[in-house]
């Protein structure tokens, strides 16, 4: 099919939700991806941070293949196999004792259950969420969602979530109430535009919750399996939360989200109170599984936080060179690089030489490449970055932005 009849059909036929890149991609492999024309491009998107093991990983392309001839569905009501084996993997990795999981299909998904989970097992009806804050887009998660343009449109919402601002421990102690069921907060605000607590922030989470009773779930949605340069960013800061939410790269690409927490929480839960269909399904599991085995067998939490200093580093030097960058700041892989103005025609320009890269917010372009992503392959990216702000600062691409209200992920 060629390009613009492709185009042209999700043009037509698909809820217009998303603000397209004109490309169509057809194929990937590690951080490369190609469209239809057979145009290469960095990937430094990753399908928003998905693609952590890096694009069509032989291993996890083997254990789907493996896994459809031998069965695609089975009902949480029936036992399976892969969805043991994936429960044990999973249960070594994630914080001590946060190991009872709820297994769905999305990240607002496991938001969800989070919450749902909360108020089940405290029996209170409010959660305090973060200014900034990004959860995802279901009922449920876009209450604690923080950005008016999602939420507005949709009022009313779940009611008894409030927002007080990411890394300000008074306001959060004052915002608690004898009716706050939990806390949740993600380790490093993504979509919030990359950025990060202040010193000793989260650990005043944790203790605040523990002062005050309540619960602390942590989204690692998008700071998870070994983006940051950890398996999970909470082990930077020594923060063990109560319930934890992973989505995105957990099962390399196929739908899944997972909702972790302690024991005696997870048992609040009973029968039938909190299920899905699709969730724990063997092709999802045997997928999760092989990605957490390429995740800790080839080392990639450790290859973020080797190669992550190496990109803050290219990308701090083009900050000499362009006064357009206001600050580079993130850790691991997850970057983000704060300009003075709309981001929209550097990532444009970038598209145009080859490069694939996330916006977070108008003003931060965002880096989530794939952690397999090579030392020159990083390097390239930086210098077309380069070029793509020299372009754009000398007016090549200038012109309007379009409006973006209706951006979506
Ligand atoms: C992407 C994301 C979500 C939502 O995940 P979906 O799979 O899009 O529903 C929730 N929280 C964080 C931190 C995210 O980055």
């Amino acid at each position: 099919m060629k390009a613009d009849e492709a185009i042209s059909i999700e043009q037509r036929l698909m809820a217009s939700v998303y603000s397209k890149r004109p490309v169509v991609a057809v194929r990937g492999k590690g951080a490369r991806i190609w469209d239809s024309e057979g145009r290469e491009y960095i990937d430094c998107m990753g399908s928003y941070g998905v693609s952590i093991i890096g694009h069509c990983h032989p291993k996890l392309v083997e254990a789907i293949c493996r896994q459809a001839s031998e069965l695609i569905s089975c009902h949480g009501s029936l036992y399976n196999d892969k969805r043991s084996e994936f429960l044990e993997k999973l249960s070594r990795v994630t914080p001590k004792g946060v190991d009872r999981a709820f297994l769905g299909n999305s990240g607002a998904e496991a938001v969800e259950c989070a919450l749902k989970l909360a108020r089940k097992y405290t029996g209170r009806k409010e959660i305090i969420a973060m200014m900034g804050a990004f959860h995802g887009k279901t009922m449920g998660a876009l209450s604690a969602t923080w950005d008016k343009k999602y939420r507005a449109p949709f009022e009313p919402l779940v009611p008894g979530i409030r927002h007080v601002p990411f890394g300000n421990l008074e306001r959060l102690r004052e915002a608690i109430s004898p009716e706050t069921a939990a806390v949740i907060v993600e380790p490093i605000q993504g979509e919030g535009g990359i950025k990060l607590p202040p010193e000793g922030y989260l650990k005043g989470v944790r203790d605040l919750c523990d002062e005050k009773g309540i619960l602390l779930i942590l989204d690692e949605i998008q700071t998870g399996l070994g983006r940051t340069g950890r398996m999970f960013a909470c082990e930077h800061w020594s923060v063990v939360p109560d319930i934890m939410c992973i989505g995105k790269a957990i099962a390399g690409g196929i739908p899944m989200g997972v909702t972790v927490a302690k024991e005696e929480v997870m048992s609040a839960l009973k029968r039938g109170e909190h299920t899905s269909t699709f969730g724990g399904n063997p092709l999802a599991c045997a997928a999760a599984s092989a990605t957490l085995d390429i995740i800790t067998g080839e080392g990639l939490p450790e290859r973020a936080s080797r190669l992550g200093p190496r990109l803050m580093e290219g990308l701090l030097a083009l900050k000499e060179r362009h006064n357009a960058i206001r600050e580079v700041r993130g850790m691991g892989l997850m970057i983000g690089i704060e300009m003075k103005h709309d981001v929209y025609n550097v990532i444009m320009k970038s598209l145009e030489k080859g490069l694939l890269i996330l916006d977070a917010g108008r003003n931060v372009l965002r880096f989530l490449p794939p952690l397999v992503i090579e030392e020159a392959q990083l390097d390239r990216a930086i210098g077309i970055l380069d070029e793509a702000m020299g372009d754009v600062a000398g007016g090549e691409t200038g012109g309007r932005v379009p409006d973006r209200a209706a951006e979506g992920i």
